[in-house]
């Protein structure tokens, strides 16, 4: 039997309403808020959020760093800067798959039991959803496959061309 069997589960909506030990933002370099899944989460935890961001100095592509959730009901948000897609030859695959590995490492770290990826880079950031799908379902499976924690982790589906994707993915099997 997988070690991945059943951790890895598919949500649509909204990832600030989760009640999970963690949510993932997708940031941008600055850490200090933007639009889409990161303005919303910004919005829903309130402002103590971007005042942890502003200590943080910023994030690279590829790397994560924790915060609280504040008002949020996830006790405590990651931040990951997803690669912009520039045409597939910039790393970006190796980019996004380490926002996911890192992410992933930091959750384990605090042997956090459930955490919620948005779909990273996959709004306007501009990359090819069903690679992005692709991707994620790939690390986490591998990361899962290695350790405990997190025990479950919840791919969010806030549009319905990411939520066909995963839904392909997970039924032909991790
Ligand atoms: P990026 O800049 O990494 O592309 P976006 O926020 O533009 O980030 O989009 C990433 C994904 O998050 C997209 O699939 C978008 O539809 C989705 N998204 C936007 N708002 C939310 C939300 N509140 N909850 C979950 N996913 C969301």
């Amino acid at each position: 039997m997988s070690a991945t069997r059943g951790r890895i589960r598919l949500t649509r909506g909204d990832i600030t309403e989760l009640p999970v030990d963690a949510i993932v933002n997708a940031a941008n370099p600055t850490l200090l808020g933007g639009g889409g899944v990161d303005g919303a989460i910004h919005r829903a935890a309130g402002p103590e959020l971007l005042a942890e961001c502003r200590t943080l100095g910023g994030c690279l592509p590829g790397q994560s760093k924790l915060t609280r959730g504040y008002r949020l009901p996830a006790a405590w948000v990651i931040h990951t800067v997803g690669p912009i897609w520039r045409g597939g030859d910039e790393g970006e695959d190796e980019t996004l798959a380490s926002c996911y590995r890192t992410a992933l490492t930091l959750a384990a770290e605090r042997r956090l039991a459930t955490m919620a990826f948005p779909a990273i880079s996959c709004g306007v950031y501009g990359f090819p959803v069903p690679r992005a799908c692709a991707i994620a379902v790939r690390e986490i499976a591998a990361f899962l496959g290695g350790s405990p924690h997190p025990a479950r982790v919840d791919l969010v589906c806030f549009d319905a061309e990411v939520y066909e994707e995963y839904r392909k993915i997970l039924a032909a099997g991790v």
